[in-house]
């Protein structure tokens, strides 16, 4: 998969995946992510990439010519499957959609900053708009890591162990399970004896039982989607 993101800020986007899981999908080439700068894009001579909204207010606006022109370039090499646009009034980001984005072969994600980018490019260049939660950030690059973690992470190769990411909350639409780890009795916090009863079927029974009950408890709303 080839992840192409698109922003004014990619200091912003150095460390995110220099480190752990999304370093390693790297290395191993299962994943190339690269990070453009808009600014070189823009036709002023001081990099300038925004400007006053139209009809006046607070706040800059994204102008469409360098994004334009920096996808157009893009758009030479490969051809996306998506062209998202992080923004807090897109559809709120899910499980369901990182598995489906995890299918793509390339995708674009622009990060907005300011007031956003002009709606110009919203309907004429973008082709889907995430949001990763009700609440505002001040630019999308933190979006964006968010979304393409959550994407990697599903490849194939990516997880040391396949069956891990199938494991998680929101898989099934269930949440995961408590987990434990040595040793098993620390300061008399004492860990369910059927994990340590080696019958893998009473365990698999029980951590099942564990995840249906915390989703009852946490979020009942994931089993009412279930019914639908
Ligand atoms: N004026 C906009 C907010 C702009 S915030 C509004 O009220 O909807 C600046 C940028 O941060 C956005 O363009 C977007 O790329 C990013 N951003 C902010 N909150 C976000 C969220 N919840 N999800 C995804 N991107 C977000």
């Amino acid at each position: 998969m080839h992840i192409d993101i698109l922003t004014i800020l990619p200091s912003l986007l150095e460390s995110p995946f220099s480190d752990s899981i999304m370093k390693r999908a790297i290395d191993k080439g299962l994943v190339e992510i690269e990070v453009h700068d808009i600014r070189k894009w823009s036709g002023d001579k001081h990099g300038k990439v925004d400007d006053y909204a139209f009809g006046g207010g607070a706040g800059m606006v994204m102008t469409c010519q360098p994004i334009d022109d920096c996808l157009s370039t893009l758009k030479a090499n490969r051809e996306f499957d998506e062209v998202i646009y992080m923004s807090p009034d897109g559809d709120r980001l899910n499980q369901q959609l990182c598995n489906r984005l995890s299918l793509c072969r390339n995708i674009a994600i622009l990060c907005g900053h300011y007031k956003g980018v002009d709606q110009r490019v919203r309907e004429n260049l973008v082709t889907m708009e995430i949001s990763i939660g009700d609440y505002v950030l001040s630019g999308g690059e933190l979006a964006a890591a968010v979304l393409t973690d959550s994407i990697v992470r599903l490849l194939p190769g990516v997880l040391n162990d396949e069956t891990s990411a199938l494991t998680d909350s929101f898989q099934d639409n269930l949440l995961a399970p408590p987990v434990y780890t040595r040793p098993a009795n620390y300061k008399g916090w004492t860990v369910p004896e059927v994990l340590l009863s080696g019958d893998p079927k009473h365990i698999d029974e029980w951590r099942w039982n564990q995840s249906l009950e915390r989703t009852r408890q946490r979020r009942p709303d994931l089993l009412q989607n279930e019914d639908k």
